[in-house]
């Protein structure tokens, strides 16, 4: 029998969600529903459930060098996410890390908080966060309560939303998709800035709450990045992912959130 083709790889470097709903476990699934073969190097283990957080484990420096040498020295890695990983020194080492490996597209999702409310990233991490993985990236991808974190300052009018996607995207990303999602209204309005302007990404607001649909959307779009679209249709192609996966998504367990379904 021939092999089939082989189709495009990406890695995803996040923490791992116990309830299956959000971090690796949505990267993974994201990344086989875009038929692209799927790594993971495990940044942090967090006990979760659909109900919450209750516990994060860092893993040891050691071992996620270990799996950033296994994945970079055997794949041909074409797209690389980053998602919650937890404190100063772990960003410094996946940093380190990508500015040698430097794989063809990278996406930062920088994660703070869970919607549940518990600390997924040390406030002491921002500014590694800042210096030494933004400058990296192609596409960051924060929410309005991170975008307000790493600019430190609140945003709440449009001009307020224009002047941060300048302000994020001059700290080095080449692009930067604020995302609309925590903001109000019937709308959700998702911002792609980039060299050649901004793009507004609409969608109707599903009156309910998702959990995973942040690590979902970076993970689309390094999907679409590997399989060779542009970032601009990558953004929008994944955002429509998203927003499909919430209208068909289910409660598995007692929480109020909905997990995706891909
Ligand atoms: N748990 C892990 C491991 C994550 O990476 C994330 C993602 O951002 C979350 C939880 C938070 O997911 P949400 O805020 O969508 O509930």
């Amino acid at each position: 029998m021939p092999d089939k083709p082989t189709p495009p790889v990406a890695l995803t470097i996040a923490g791992s969600d116990s309830g299956g709903g959000a971090g690796i476990q949505a990267d993974l699934k994201t990344f086989h529903a875009h038929h692209v073969h799927g790594l993971s190097v495990i940044a942090a283990i967090t006990s979760q459930n659909t109900r919450g957080v209750t516990a994060v484990h860092p893993v040891p420096l050691v071992h996620i060098r270990s799996q950033l040498d296994a994945v970079f020295d055997d794949f041909p890695i074409a797209a690389v996410k980053t998602g919650m990983l937890g404190n100063a020194r772990t960003v410094q080492l996946v940093a380190s890390a990508l500015r040698k490996r430097k794989p063809a597209w990278l996406v930062v999702d920088p994660v703070m908080i869970s919607t549940s409310g518990s600390r997924l990233l040390d406030e002491d991490a921002i500014d590694a966060l800042v210096n030494e993985l933004i400058p990296l990236a192609d596409v960051l991808t924060p929410n309005l309560p991170e975008a307000e974190a790493l600019l430190g300052r609140p945003l709440r009018t449009a001009r307020q939303m224009a002047d941060a996607g300048t302000d994020l995207l001059a700290m080095g990303s080449a692009g930067v998709l604020l995302k609309g999602g925590h903001g109000r209204g019937s709308e959700v309005t998702d911002r792609y800035f980039d060299d050649r302007g901004v793009v507004e990404i609409r969608h109707a607001r599903l009156p309910r709450e998702g959990h995973g649909t942040g690590c979902t959307l970076a993970s689309a779009i390094a999907a679409e990045l590997a399989l060779g679209r542009a970032p601009r249709s990558a953004v929008r192609r994944a955002a429509t992912y998203v927003h499909r996966a919430l209208e068909r998504g289910y409660r598995p367990g007692g929480g109020a959130a909905y997990v995706l379904e891909h």
